[in-house]
């Protein structure tokens, strides 16, 4: 393995400095559940790890008005832990609770998951559906994207060279808000998806108001299925209207075939995963 400098910033001025000075030659080190498995597998050469762990505000996870704001750093166990989390970001907690095992949860972060850009990873699409912001720092001061703009590519974000992941905000919702994630694997311990989704909806006057649907390990980024989350605003979640969602997002599907799953499979998956996740998350706006 290439030698590098290990750097561990306590601000954000800092970090961007670190990263600024090496550019493509560094990375930053959160949980480090996939950043230290892909540098020892020389998947690239860095000259610095900047672990951003001591910094503040990626750790904590604080509370506005109307944001929940998660810092890019913090482990999922921190979330599923806190009842206040599980209680208003329910989606957020089915994904954070089967990233890896405990261990693996112990130390990864929805940050690292989201800018590890995988197509498969399990946190992206959750916060998709969530509308969640990520807040990112770099040279030329702090900018806002909506998480569904953060992954151009396989394992590429859209972060420029010298920015990092602060923090991802999430709006707060109201009790008429729920949603769900669900992933299908071939054998409990292959972790990676074949298929998953993320639904969320909000319900007025037993209407759907609000709904997003997002999928993931069907194509080279997680996927907003933005036309199929329309098809259901102001309709009745009725088996039928979820059906007929559920086919729209099997149709914006476009999967590969590889090891793990046909073209078809995945794509009936999606069908499969996206009927259930939206009846799991009406289910849960009902209890
Ligand atoms: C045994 C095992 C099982 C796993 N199971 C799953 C699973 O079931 N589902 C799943 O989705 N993933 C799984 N993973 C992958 C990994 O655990 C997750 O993607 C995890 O969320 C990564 O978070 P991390 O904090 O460890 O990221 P790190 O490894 O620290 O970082 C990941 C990437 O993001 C970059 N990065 C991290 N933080 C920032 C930041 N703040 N700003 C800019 N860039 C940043 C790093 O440079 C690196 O490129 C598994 C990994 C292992 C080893």
């Amino acid at each position: 393995m290439h030698p590098f400098n290990y750097y561990d910033p306590r601000t954000v001025e800092e970090a961007v400095e670190v990263l600024k000075k090496f550019g493509d030659r560094a990375k930053c080190l959160a949980g480090g559940t996939d950043v230290l498995v892909q540098t020892r597998g020389e998947r690239y050469e860095l000259d610095a790890i900047v672990d951003v762990k001591k910094i503040p505000e990626l750790t904590s996870v604080d509370w506005t008005n109307d944001h929940l704001i998660i810092g890019a750093a913090t482990p999922c166990y921190v979330l599923y832990e806190d009842p206040k989390v599980c209680e208003a970001f329910p989606g957020i907690i089915d994904s954070a609770s089967l990233i890896g095992g405990i261990q693996i949860q112990s130390r990864a972060s929805l940050g690292g998951n989201l800018c590890n850009a995988s197509p498969s990873a399990d946190g992206i699409c959750s916060l998709i559906v969530h509308e969640a912001e990520c807040v990112i720092a770099g040279p030329n001061g702090i900018r806002e994207i909506p998480v569904e703009e953060m992954c151009v590519g396989p394992g590429k974000n859209a972060m420029d060279e010298g920015e990092f992941l602060v923090s991802i905000k999430l709006p707060l919702k109201n009790s008429f808000f729920s949603s769900s994630y669900e992933r299908f694997i071939p054998r409990n311990e292959m972790d990676i998806a074949v298929a998953a989704v993320a639904s969320s909806v909000s319900l007025e006057n037993g209407k759907i108001s609000s709904c997003r649907i997002a999928l993931a390990a069907v194509g080279p980024t997680p996927i907003f299925a933005e036309e199929a989350s329309k098809m259901l605003i102001g309709k009745e979640p009725t088996e039928e209207n979820i059906k007929n969602a559920s086919n729209k997002a099997k149709e914006i599907a476009s999967p590969i075939s590889d090891m793990r799953g046909t073209v078809e499979h995945r794509k009936d998956l999606i069908e499969v995963l996206t009927r259930r996740t939206l009846s799991k998350a009406v289910e849960r706006v009902s209890v």
